[in-house]
């Protein structure tokens, strides 16, 4: 689920919670009123207070303040008296009080103040459902302790004679010699280049679930999800400024499937060059996967963000060979 379908979802819901929270409030004071009809009454004087207030401001502007203090104070009168005759009925105090399931944001998802803000319940809602898809879950079982090198084909597939296996198993000791040791690598980048289904999006889980399990931050995020963050930071829209500046800051930055992403005018190759430069500028990891070759990564990003990948002072970059694993 992208993230504006997820908004959309979360938007529908809190409607259906306070839909919900308003039905269940009418039945209490049902109930209440059937025990003590003098509160239905009350309840029906409190309800015609503020038009009566607007009536009363609109006729007589001169005194427009005085009036909308006298009806507050009757409203709060009134709630007393509800509260006191609630009591007689053996009700709680609180019986006709709207409830909420989030008091933050009394179900709305935003929160009071200019600029209005999403609320944490609404962001980390986004956080679930996005993250639910993607399948993250799964993809956490993927880490170095379940490869399995008998699944890799163990015929060369070099001239100088070397397997798939033997290939393959290079790189996972580098993948997890390099998620051990950080933030301690020796470079703080690593390129994974390979055509698809040879295990580059294995290795970055692995090294994101061994870095994590370590005590550090790390993101690992497909390049789809990246374009909509871009995209979103350049539109400004909600949110997705704030979770651009994570990918900025964070200290880990894993990139999955760079290259399959759309190219969107103003804003892949940009914002890929903003996100990378920052990154080595401020000297944070980011470990990339990608089918892409160094020539058609330059062919499709340009010159700049292909030098910034594949700049050996800063940059490790392996290459994956062999079968599609997911077709053997
Ligand atoms: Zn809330």
């Amino acid at each position: 689920m992208t993230r504006e379908e997820a908004i959309h979802k979360i938007t529908e819901e809190y409607q259906n919670i306070q839909t919900r929270e308003i039905n269940r409030l009418r039945a209490r004071e049902n109930e209440a009123v059937k025990i003590d009809p003098e509160i239905g009454r009350l309840l029906s004087l409190r309800a015609s207070l503020p038009m009566k207030s607007m009536r009363l401001a609109m006729e007589d502007k001169a005194h427009a303040q005085e009036i909308a203090q006298t009806m507050r104070e009757t409203g709060l009168r009134i709630n007393a008296e509800i509260r006191s005759r609630l009591v007689s009925a053996s009700l709680p105090e609180d019986y006709l009080k709207l409830h909420y399931e989030c008091p933050v944001c009394r179900d709305t998802g935003y929160t009071d103040g200019v600029p209005q803000k999403m609320c944490q319940c609404f962001t980390k809602r986004i956080r679930v459902l996005t993250r639910e898809d993607e399948g993250l879950e799964a993809l956490k079982k993927q880490n170095f302790s379940t490869y399995d090198e008998n699944r890799i084909p163990d015929a060369p597939v070099t001239p100088g004679g070397a397997t798939q296996r033997e290939i393959t198993g290079r790189i996972r000791e580098l993948c997890e010699e390099y998620a051990d040791q950080f933030p301690n690598t020796f470079k703080p980048n690593l390129m994974l280049l390979g055509e698809a289904g040879l295990g580059k999006s294995f290795f970055l889980s692995a090294i994101c679930e061994r870095v994590e399990s370590r005590g550090f931050e790390a993101t690992l995020i497909n390049a789809y999800k990246l374009l909509e963050i871009m995209r979103e930071r350049h539109f400004h829209i909600e949110g997705g400024e704030g979770d651009f500046e994570r990918l900025l800051s964070c200290p880990l930055l894993l990139i999955d499937d760079l290259g399959c992403e759309p190219m969107l005018r103003n804003i892949t190759q940009e914002y890929l060059f903003i996100l990378i430069n920052d990154r080595m500028t401020k000297g944070l990891h980011t470990v990339i996967a990608t089918n892409l070759t160094p020539p058609a990564i330059k062919e499709r990003y340009g010159e700049r963000i292909m030098s910034r990948l594949c700049d050996k002072t800063v940059s490790d970059s392996v290459r994956l060979v062999g079968k599609d694993l997911r077709r053997i």
